[in-house]
């Protein structure tokens, strides 16, 4: 028998998740069987026990999920404490263990996939929901010289700054108060769902500023397309950031990093397609 992982959600039919964890094991040789689960909005408790009384081994969680699988972990690693939510629960007869590889996805994306490395960065970090969170602390872990937050409700920007001011230069402002010039500015909002754009200063782009979009899709992001508009010559969206905290999920549960070029290149035809 195959070991059993899967991704809880709601909605989930559209999740990359079970053939991003397909190809990982078919080109590492690894036996297991990767799952979409849905689970009801008052119900994922219940649906990730039932899930381990199958035999299930590990699970990715996406939205809206991640912070009860927070307060579900009966232990968490230092980066899941830090980001306050959880995407990916390892079982075991101690319990079950919470890890958020969100942000680890992001960074390895930005850094080694599309070759801009972060240190000495000046970085705008839009939005301050669940992905903004769990990419602060691995942001500065790179050594960004400084990171502003930037959000449609200002409070919220202040307090993660706050939360996250012992880490590094941080700081928190509304939509509206955005100053400076950036080398990476980041949309971790869902403005892009909604279809709209967030619109930023003249002059945020620094030259060779690199503007990223955590939304992905066959099209160019609202945000992205601005982004060009305003003179950004490099753009990309967060399909690659989806693949890495994926590869780095299967690390943990496997203990073999996969290679992600093939999976992301994949991937990316795929979407494009019509
Ligand atoms: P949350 O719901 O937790 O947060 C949403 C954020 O977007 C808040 O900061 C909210 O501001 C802001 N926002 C929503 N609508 C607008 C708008 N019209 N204008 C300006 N700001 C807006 O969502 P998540 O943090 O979980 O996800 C954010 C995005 O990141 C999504 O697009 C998601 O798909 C993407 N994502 C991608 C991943 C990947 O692997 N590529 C992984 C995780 C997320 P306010 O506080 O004022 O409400």
């Amino acid at each position: 028998m195959s070991d059993r992982y899967a991704v809880f959600g709601n909605p989930i039919a559209h999740s990359k998740s079970p053939a991003i964890h397909a190809a990982f094991a078919a080109q590492t040789r690894q036996s297991l069987h990767y799952d979409a689960i849905l689970a009801p909005l008052d119900g994922f408790a219940r649906a990730v026990a039932d899930f381990v009384a199958a035999g299930g081994r590990g699970a990715n969680v996406t939205v809206p999920f991640k912070e009860e699988a927070h307060r579900l972990a009966t232990r968490l690693t230092p980066r899941a404490v830090r980001a306050g939510a959880v995407n990916t629960l390892s079982f075991d007869p101690e319990g079950i263990a919470g890890d958020n590889t969100d942000g680890a996805g992001l960074v390895r994306d930005i850094g080694d996939n599309l070759g801009f490395p972060l240190a000495g960065r000046r970085v705008l970090l839009l939005g301050a929901g669940g992905a903004a969170r769990g990419a602060i602390g691995p942001l500065l872990d790179t050594g960004v010289a400084h990171l502003t937050i930037a959000n449609r409700s200002a409070p919220r920007a202040h307090d993660l700054a706050r939360l996250f001011a012992p880490h590094g230069d941080v700081e928190g402002c509304g939509l509206g108060e955005i100053a400076g010039r950036f080398d990476l500015l980041i949309n971790a909002t869902s403005a892009s769902l909604a279809g709209e754009a967030i619109a930023l200063p003249r002059g945020s782009y620094a030259p060779g500023a690199l503007a990223y979009d955590m939304m992905y899709g066959a099209r160019e992001t609202p945000f992205l397309a601005a982004a060009r508009q305003a003179g950004a010559t490099r753009v990309a969206d967060g399909l690659g950031m989806l693949v890495e905290q994926a590869a780095e999920a299967f690390l943990l549960w496997r203990g073999i990093r996969p290679q992600t070029a093939s999976v992301l290149a994949d991937l990316r035809a795929r979407l494009a397609a019509p």
